[in-house]
Formats: structure tokens, sequence, C-alpha cells
């Protein structure tokens, strides 16, 4: 028997404390704390990773604080496409959405295609029925309505730009747990760029770039700008490091994200856990929303660098 670890993200970004309330700090602080209680909540009863992995990103969904499930940013047109993915490692299974829209919870689709379908990576139209099929829970366009993400949406198009969730301080979120059998995963879930358009997909759902777990290495989740790790294929070039090069789970994290990435231009981070439960969380953004606990631990939370 090992020891658990999960970490979950709620995205990276230009988080500037000098931009935050204490009141708003603290709201986001509790409702990483509150999804890594339904993650952990599994893995304290012997249960697995996977399902650790998509409760944890399923209560993030939930959260009209995060750039994923409700709390999505808009496209050029004024909808929510949400792209999510998850993995296990242990069997190497993956299954991912891209482009869907009207369901309530994309990871829990994304677990759907793992489960009961003989494909990876279903989108669009197709991902919507195969939801239906499935039985899962749909939601209105008014449930991802707020106005702070419209507002976001008008400031892109006046700019002309797609843009990372940045300034809104909420972002893409993710987990990737080690459960007590050493078993990993990896999830991950996101409404993508403000005011994207071309049916424009990035990491989240593309395994081996924002999504990977293989229980020889480790479970990885990334957000930052999806062009660049995609790429980059950051979540599979973390677990080559650690496969061809032997490097250590912090060691490869670190240099996934501040050599290669930063190589490359790109912004964003990772959480990383290996299958000894190991905890890694580099970014090269100012901010990533991120919390994280190891068995018989306290849980901790962070926002900044510091
Ligand atoms: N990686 C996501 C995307 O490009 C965005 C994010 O991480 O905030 O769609």
């Amino acid at each position: 028997m090992s020891k658990y670890a999960l970490a979950i993200h709620g995205g990276a970004g230009t988080i500037l404390r000098s931009e935050m309330t204490a009141e708003k700090e603290k709201a986001h602080e509790q409702a990483l704390l509150a999804a890594l209680q339904a993650g952990e909540a599994i893995l304290k009863e012997g249960g697995a990773a996977l399902d650790a992995v998509e409760a944890a990103v399923r209560a993030l969904e939930d959260c009209e604080y995060f750039n994923a499930g409700r709390g999505s940013v808009f496209t050029h047109e004024g909808r929510h496409e949400m792209d999510a993915s998850i993995m296990c490692g242990k069997t190497l299974e993956a299954g991912a959405v891209a482009m869907v829209q009207g369901v309530k919870n994309p990871i829990c689709l994304a677990r759907r295609v793992l489960e009961a379908s003989e494909h990876v990576l279903l989108c669009g139209a197709g991902a919507r029925q195969f939801a239906r099929e499935q039985g899962l829970e749909e939601a209105p366009p008014e449930y991802f309505y707020s106005e702070f993400r419209h507002r976001q949406l008008e400031e892109a198009r006046a700019r002309g730009k797609a843009q990372l969730d940045h300034s809104r301080k909420y972002g893409t979120v993710g987990a990737v747990a080690c459960d007590r059998h050493g078993h990993t995963a990896a999830a991950t879930s996101t409404g993508g760029l403000t005011n994207k358009k071309y049916g424009r997909v990035g990491d989240s759902p593309i395994i081996g770039a924002g999504t990977y777990a293989n229980n020889r290495t480790c479970a990885v989740s990334c957000t930052g700008y999806g062009e660049y790790f995609l790429r980059g294929v950051v979540a599979y070039d973390l677990s080559c490091l650690m496969e061809y090069r032997g490097m250590g789970l912090e060691a490869a994290a670190y240099h996934a994200i501040h050599h290669r990435q930063l190589a490359l231009g790109g912004d964003g981070g990772l959480i990383a856990v290996d299958n000894k439960g190991n905890i890694a969380l580099p970014f090269n953004s100012a901010g990533m929303y991120r919390a994280w606990v190891k068995e018989g631990e306290k849980s901790s939370v962070g926002i900044y660098k510091d």
C-alpha cells in the first residue's frame, strides 16, 4: 500500500496580488479546498485515482470562478464550447471531448468516453449526442452565463483577439492523483480562450499535450496558452523526461515548464504526481491557482509565486 496524493489547479495566468482583494482570494482558496476535499474523500476510502480526479474536476466545473463547466468563457459567437479529458495511468485508457455544448460536466462525459466508447476523442454535436445517450446531465445556456464573462468577451472582441482567461484570475481546471494502490490518473477541463473562433481547440482535451497519466512515470494536467502546450506536447514530454532520461518528478516538471515551454515562448504551468505520491506544481506565469494534499499531511493552497 502506498500513501495517496492529490493536486488540483484552477488555471495559471497573470494573477497579481495587487489586483486581488482579500475576499476574492479567500473565495478562491475555499473553492479549491472544497474541490480537493471532494477528491480526497475518495482516496481516503481506498478509492481509485481515476474517480478522485473526476470528482475534484467536477467540483471545479460546478464553481463559477473557474473557466470550465459552469464558469466557461464565451466563444466569439457568444457560445460555450468546452473541452475536457481524463486518463488512467494504470491501463493507459483515455477519454476526451472537444467543443461540447450544453453538457453540465464535460469531465464526466470524458469519463464516459473512456468507459463506454471505443474511441478516445469525441467532438461537437457528436459528443453531445453521446452525452444524451449516456444520460448525462445537460444545462441550458443561462446556466453558463455570467455578466463578468460576457464583459470579458466584449473586451476581447473590441481588441479583436482571442485571449487566455488571464486577467480573469480564474482558469482552466485540472487534477492529478496517486491512490493507495500506486495507480495514477489525470483530468483537465476548460472553456478554452475567450473570443475563440473557427472551432479552436486547445491542449486540454488532447492526450499527451494537456493531460497524460502513466503509472510508470506520472500523471500530469497542464494550464496555459494551449497552442504552446500543443506544440510542446508538454504532458507527455514530462513523462518522457522521466522514462527515457531517468529524471525525478520535480526536476522533469521544472524542466518541462521552465526550459522547454519558456524556450517556445509558452506561458503557464502544470500539476503532476508520480506513483510514489510526490507532487510537482511548476508554473512560469505570475500565478497558478492550486491546492494539494498528501496522505497524513495538511492540505495546502496557493495562488501566487511565493
Ligand atoms: N490551456 C487552455 C486552452 O488553451 C487554457 C487554460 O489553461 O487556461 O484552451
